[in-house]
């Protein structure tokens, strides 16, 4: 059956502006596709559907993550003196170690999946650890939750600790076992999928990379990794890779650059060949804009990217990034292009619907018709009771403006994903 939702509905079709729909009401049908979205209730084809009304609240498309380290919950808010590769070795890898031992991932994943849905976060592409066995923790974490989520169970045997190394057979096992184990007739519409994760280029041998890109084209799977993030990266890279014409280049040799649906985080340092490169092969850029200034890398040239035509969404970047809600990340994202412009006048900053769109419907075709309320798309919504921040005679952008810089966690009353509303998943102690 049919279920109306009646609210201020919010959402962006355009990057360039805000549709705005005062008492509006959504359509949505029994799958949890949208199939109608109108100020007038009788344009829209609900017959006999349940009418359920928000009265003054506000409803907005879910949040996207495209660029989270569920492994690295637990360091959130340390180290943040320290520069990209130190950081590495010295926080990030030590605690990555520790989920060989299933039963402090599912501690520490359960509070990391509980914090997303706190936060308004209903997709997400995520980097587990080499671990196979806490890797199908998590994803059974997302799937009791209801929240959809690619995810990765990383590849890496170079440059990093024993402990954290997996030779290319162990890594292959493990991948295709948890890929048997979630595969089903229906996996392209599965909510929760493994997504072929090498960390990065210095990370992974040629034969991993190698496996990696023919994983990814033998079973149609997306990849996720992380590209041009610091100068010592990119030259280590190039020292690694001679081959390769830039670091873009070095994944694209190994099919791991859009063959198939492709995520890089960060892109620091794109420019001339690897953007060209990125919008040719429509690769997604995952803008951490938190984790450009904690792990001190420079600011991504988001405004470049957006002239070009390449997909731009959003990440937390956890633990390289400091905070989970992808809204902040839309105020940093603003923040950070106007540091960019201060220094490169000929490139605008970004505007409020620029970086909600990159959150919501940019972020959200990574996972499929997200992000939008225009129908077909997925109900991936948000309630958002913001009385308390509505003190005077807001207009509906202003009090959505206002949500996104001031509101957290606690004025988010529902959450649905894929039509179902989603309760607060459960930790255990
Ligand atoms: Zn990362």
């Amino acid at each position: 059956m049919k279920k109306v939702y009646k609210a201020h509905i919010l959402y962006t079709k355009e990057p360039s502006y805000f549709e705005v729909l005062s008492n509006g009401y959504v359509v949505v049908d029994a799958e949890g596709y949208v199939t109608g979205v109108a100020e007038d209730l009788a344009s829209l084809d609900c017959d006999n559907a349940e009418i359920i009304d928000f009265g003054d609240r506000l409803l907005i498309p879910a949040m996207n993550d495209l660029h989270v380290h569920a492994p690295q919950y637990r360091n959130q808010g340390l180290a943040m003196d320290l520069e990209l590769l130190s950081w590495l070795q010295k926080y990030t890898f030590p605690e990555e170690a520790k989920y060989a031992d299933t039963s402090y991932a599912e501690r520490m994943y359960r509070r990391f999946v509980r914090d997303l849905w706190r936060f308004g976060t209903m997709r997400s592409c995520v980097f587990a650890t080499i671990h196979t066995e806490s890797t199908r923790v998590l994803m059974h974490l997302f799937q009791e939750a209801g929240m959809g989520a690619l995810v990765g169970k990383v590849a890496m045997n170079r440059n990093c600790p024993r402990e954290l190394s997996e030779s290319v057979d162990e890594m292959l096992q493990g991948f295709e076992t948890l890929l048997g184990e979630t595969q089903s007739a229906k996996r392209e519409e599965s909510l929760v999928r493994l997504i072929v994760t090498p960390r990065f280029i210095p990370s992974c041998t040629p034969e991993m990379l190698r496996v990696c890109g023919e994983l990814a084209a033998k079973y149609r799977l997306p990849v996720q990794s992380h590209l041009s993030e610091n100068r010592n990266e990119i030259a280590l890279v190039q020292s690694l890779e001679k081959e390769s014409t830039c670091y873009g280049d070095a994944y694209d040799r190994y099919g791991l650059f859009g063959q198939t649906p492709t995520v890089m985080a960060h892109c620091v340092y794109t420019e001339g060949e690897e953007m060209e490169l990125i919008r040719r092969r429509g690769v997604m850029v995952a803008h951490c804009p938190t984790s450009n200034l904690n792990v001190s890398t420079g600011i991504a040239p988001i405004r470049p990217f957006l002239d070009k035509g390449m997909c731009v969404g959003l990440g937390s970047d956890i633990s390289g990034g400091h905070d989970l809600s992808i809204f902040r990340m839309m105020v940093y994202a603003i923040q950070v292009s106007k540091a960019y412009f201060q220094q490169h006048r000929e490139y605008p900053f970004l505007t409020l619907p620029e970086v909600f769109w990159m959150a919501t419907k940019s972020a959200g075709s990574f996972f499929g018709r997200i992000g939008s309320f225009e129908p077909g798309y997925e109900f991936d919504a948000l309630v958002i009771d913001d009385s308390d921040l509505n003190h005077d005679n807001y207009s509906l952008l202003e009090r959505l403006e206002r949500y996104i810089y001031l509101g957290d966690d606690r004025q988010i009353e529902h959450r649905f994903c894929r039509g179902r509303e989603i309760k607060e998943p459960k930790l255990i102690e």
